[in-house]
């Protein structure tokens, strides 16, 4: 999933403001940067959940201002702001959203909210496949492949490499000889 922020209407930061900013909120011909600055905090968030996004989109007015890979969460009190970094031309998700209209629009008027969106496929974490508990983009942490093929031979097979293989070929259409 990813997180969208919205800016609300441009006004001064009320002092102090926890990421040193003057003014937060959406103005005309802001730049990336800035729609982050103003749009990254600070806001009520869930660390666990924010955990598992990738991506923040800020919007303005309707519209994605800026597009940032999530690199953690700072803690301003008992809110949180994101950090991270900016996304440019050429990254499959900035090519999709950038300064197109919000793609997680809905009706509540929710500043925070959180959608799946297709181009985040490829990168969206998930745990390991040989069960170790971490996330990765991919099936595996690197590695773990051979990890978990081998925890299966020594679970079900005793450890014998020959009757796993031989087993693996029975179950194929073909009696495994495609190889
Ligand atoms: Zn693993």
């Amino acid at each position: 999933m990813a997180l969208r922020l919205a800016l609300g209407n441009y006004r001064p930061a009320k002092q102090p403001d926890p990421l040193g900013r003057d003014y937060i909120g959406y103005f005309p011909r802001m730049t990336e940067a800035e729609a982050w600055q103003a749009g990254r905090g600070v806001w009520p968030l869930d660390q666990k959940v924010v955990a598992r996004e990738r991506f923040t989109l800020i919007t303005g007015q309707g519209v994605v201002r800026a597009i940032a890979e999530i690199g953690g969460l700072s803690v301003h009190g008992d809110k949180k702001a994101v950090e991270g970094r900016l996304l440019a031309p050429g990254h499959p998700m900035y090519d999709a959203y950038f300064n197109r209209p919000d793609p997680l629009a809905n009706a509540s008027r929710n500043s925070v909210t959180y959608g799946d969106l297709p181009e985040e496929e490829p990168f969206r974490l998930r745990p390991c496949g040989c069960g170790c508990g971490q996330d990765v983009e991919r099936a595996f942490v690197p590695g773990h492949e051979l990890r978990a093929i081998q925890s299966r031979v020594r679970e079900h097979f005793g450890g014998d490499v020959l009757a796993f293989v031989t087993w693996v070929d029975k179950q194929l259409p073909d009696g495994g000889t495609a190889a």
